[in-house]
């Protein structure tokens, strides 16, 4: 009998297992705001912990900038789009995930660096490199409203999960995920290249990049800057010539003319 009893338990608890098992593994959600559905198995917890590290290495190596009225418009912009984000997520419900992320906002001294990137958790930088292209505070809101938006869609993450499917089977992934540490820092060191390419992000897909300059659009009116701004940005972007260190910024994935273009007729369609 308590053999038997046993059995039954152990069929239960194995059939909680396979379904918890199988949760985790899809890790389906939607991203907010554009509503797509996508697949997320990172522990977001361990990501911001591992961003943090990450976070301190890049700026032992950096130099913060000490242009005041370059920090000043830093922060106005910063303190601008999170309220922004912060009303959003009340309209389309998920202010929960937000209290999740801790803002931070650094300003890097590198005029060669046309860049900025958002870590998981929160952490903006910006290189002094890419102020000139941004020219005013609609223009900087333009780099501000899509980093965040990479940030809240988690496009980092859904990057890591990928490549963490396709690198290890999807039981091991399970088990490697829930023990590794090591595991989730080489996910990380690949698709955010920090400590060997200092701030380098590997280029967004095409995808990503329409998804977080939509989203980006969105924060932007909602923070009370012109959209449009987005338009001269990206052909100030397009001019500047190459030679300097090529990022996330640089990426060419959508193609200037397709972004640019793209743009436009979210603006005309209300975004
Ligand atoms: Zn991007």
């Amino acid at each position: 009998m308590i053999m038997k009893n046993n059995t039954a338990i152990s069929w239960v608890f194995l059939g909680v297992l396979l379904v918890a098992t199988w949760g985790g593994l899809t890790g389906c959600s939607a991203v907010p705001i554009t509503g797509r559905s996508r697949s997320v198995v990172m522990d977001e917890a361990r990501l911001a912990s591992v961003s943090e590290t990450e976070y301190k290495k890049l700026m032992s190596q950096s130099k913060e900038s000490q242009d005041a009225s370059a920090n000043a418009m830093v922060s106005r912009v910063a303190k601008q789009m999170v309220a922004a984000t912060e009303s959003l997520a009340k309209d389309y419900g998920f202010s929960q995930d937000l209290a999740f992320y801790k803002w931070r906002f650094t300003l890097i001294e590198d005029p060669k660096m046309v860049n900025a990137f958002c870590l998981p958790g929160g952490k903006i930088v910006v290189y002094t490199g890419i102020l000139p292209i941004a020219q005013d505070d609609a223009g900087l809101a333009v780099i501000v409203g899509h980093e965040i938006a990479h940030a809240i869609a988690k496009h980092g993450n859904e990057r890591m999960s990928q490549t963490a499917l396709v690198n290890l089977g999807s039981i091991i992934l399970d088990k490697t995920l829930e023990t590794s540490t090591e595991e989730t820092k080489s996910l990380f060191g690949g698709i955010y290249g920090l400590g060997t390419t200092l701030g380098v992000l590997l280029p967004y897909s095409r995808l990503h990049e329409t998804e977080a300059d939509r989203i980006g659009l969105i924060l932007m009116k909602k923070a009370g800057y012109d959209p449009k701004a987005a338009i001269g940005f990206w052909q100030r972007m397009s001019a500047q010539s190459g030679g300097k260190t090529p990022a996330e910024f640089l990426s060419t994935h959508p193609s200037d003319a397709t972004r640019i273009a793209d743009i436009k007729a979210l603006i005309d369609k209300g975004l």
